[in-house]
């Protein structure tokens, strides 16, 4: 058994491992976790409590899952004194799977982000994001059941990875000397700098795996979304790069729009997947107003972030939000939402982005029977009118349950 410096992994429980890129899982395998700041602790504990009911309910008490807490954010401060200790990242990269609560960043100052190290050190350049729609839960449009999409957000470059100077510094200044004397541009000299870099590896792999998932899952389309009408070689080239992709290394499997027309009358064949690809403000549009359309979308980083959130609200709100960041080796399993501080440690918000995130993890590791109970649950809670205050505030005639109650009815109704 591995050993690490500030952390003992629980003593029953085995290791989930990794061969030719497949996760062998045993019955009861450890699953490392972060509580996370904020409402961390509150939604933590009850998506644990109901995974471990969808587990033990799915297969009799013959699997279970050996939680193992490791520490980031506010409680590795406290306990460790420092925000990420080293056997953070060894642990996860070790059990290859764990369960993330939110973890706060100041904005505009201190220190950066928590959750873009972890993806940046880990490499987890895949978010996935499934936006699925629950009877009854309440949707600022008339048929908020059409929407049924996955997001695949490119999660390690673009405006994204860092690269910046602050406004006045000397390094700012240096760039805009460079650029504007050796590049022809025109920056104001007050500016502040971004940088923003999208490169065909990063785009690739991030393609392939919205092309893979696409295939397993039986899904009928991928579309690109992207700004290349104006960010020609970042955007555009995301684009491109995602169209060779599918070409080269999918074209048993794939057909283009253009394709479907050409070749195929318009009548997609079963077995192909269509790619499209859509600008993002065009896109904004559809998912509103045509998100039968669209199945699968995979995006650079920025364009990922706003979608998410766009296409959450349409089914529920961040209360519902789950979400995964993952490389080819590590699968860290986060709720879409952060730590929501204003309402830590109330027992108040909604536990369902975590919980279900819990069921893309159990779906992950081959508990997929114990997935489907979680769907079950929360599905049947949210059609009783049952819910946190979030849903509650939205749906006439429900009644506000706690976070813990909430979990509670969860349970009961798998
Ligand atoms: P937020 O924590 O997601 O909260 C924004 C609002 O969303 C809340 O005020 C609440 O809305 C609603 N909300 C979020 N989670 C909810 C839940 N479980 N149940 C019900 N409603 C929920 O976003 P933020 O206030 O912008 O960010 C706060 C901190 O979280 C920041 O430090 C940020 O960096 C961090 N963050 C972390 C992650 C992550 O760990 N992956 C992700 C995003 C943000 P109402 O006020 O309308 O009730």
């Amino acid at each position: 058994m591995v050993k690490f410096k500030l952390y003992s992994p629980p003593k029953e429980g085995k290791e989930i491992k990794l061969k030719d890129k497949k996760l062998i899982v045993p019955d009861n395998p450890i699953i490392p976790f972060i509580t996370g700041d904020g409402i961390g602790p509150d939604i933590m504990k009850v998506a644990k409590t109901v995974i471990d009911s969808a587990v033990e309910k799915a297969y009799s008490g013959q699997k279970k899952i050996a939680w193992y807490e490791i520490y980031a954010g506010g409680l590795a401060q406290e306990k460790f004194n420092e925000l990420i200790p080293e056997d953070t990242f060894e642990a996860i990269k070790h059990y290859h799977v764990a369960l993330k609560g939110p973890l706060a960043t100041p904005v505009g100052k201190g220190h950066r982000s928590l959750n873009v190290t972890l993806r940046i050190v880990l490499d987890l350049y895949a978010c996935v994001r499934p936006i699925r729609y629950f009877q009854g839960a309440p949707s600022p449009v008339k048929h908020p059941e059409r929407m049924d999409m996955v997001i695949f957000r490119e999660n390690t470059e673009d405006v994204y990875s860092g690269i910046e100077w602050k406004q006045g510094s000397k390094e700012v200044k240096q760039v805009i000397d460079y650029l504007n004397s050796n590049m022809g541009t025109k920056i104001k000299a007050d500016s502040g700098i971004g940088i923003k870099n999208i490169s065909v590896e990063g785009t690739k792999r991030l393609v392939r795996k919205a092309l893979d998932y696409a295939i397993s899952q039986n899904r009928r389309s991928v579309t690109f979304v992207h700004k290349g009408n104006i960010m020609k070689f970042t955007e555009g080239a995301f684009r491109n790069w995602g169209y060779e992709v599918a070409k080269e290394e999918y074209g048993d499997y794939t057909i283009t729009e253009e394709e479907l027309f050409e070749k195929y009358s318009g009548t997609q064949p079963k077995d192909k997947i269509i790619i499209k690809d859509r600008i993002a403000d065009a896109m904004f549009q559809l998912v509103l107003t045509r998100p039968e359309e669209y199945d699968i979308l995979a995006m650079p980083n920025l364009n990922g972030d706003y979608f998410s959130d766009a296409c959450v609200a349409q089914v529920g709100g961040l209360g519902l939000a789950p979400s995964s960041n993952i490389s080819d080796d590590i699968f860290i399993f986060e709720a879409s939402h952060g730590t929501a501080p204003k309402y830590a440690n109330q027992n108040k918000v909604n536990p369902g982005s975590l919980i279900l995130t819990g069921g893309m993890m159990l779906n992950t590791i081959g508990f997929k029977e114990a997935e489907d109970l979680i769907l079950k649950g929360i599905g049947k809670t949210i059609a009783q009118k049952t819910v946190t205050y979030d849903l509650e505030r939205q749906m006439e005639g429900a009644a506000k349950l706690s976070t813990s109650e909430f979990g509670e009815k969860i349970i009961e109704n798998m």
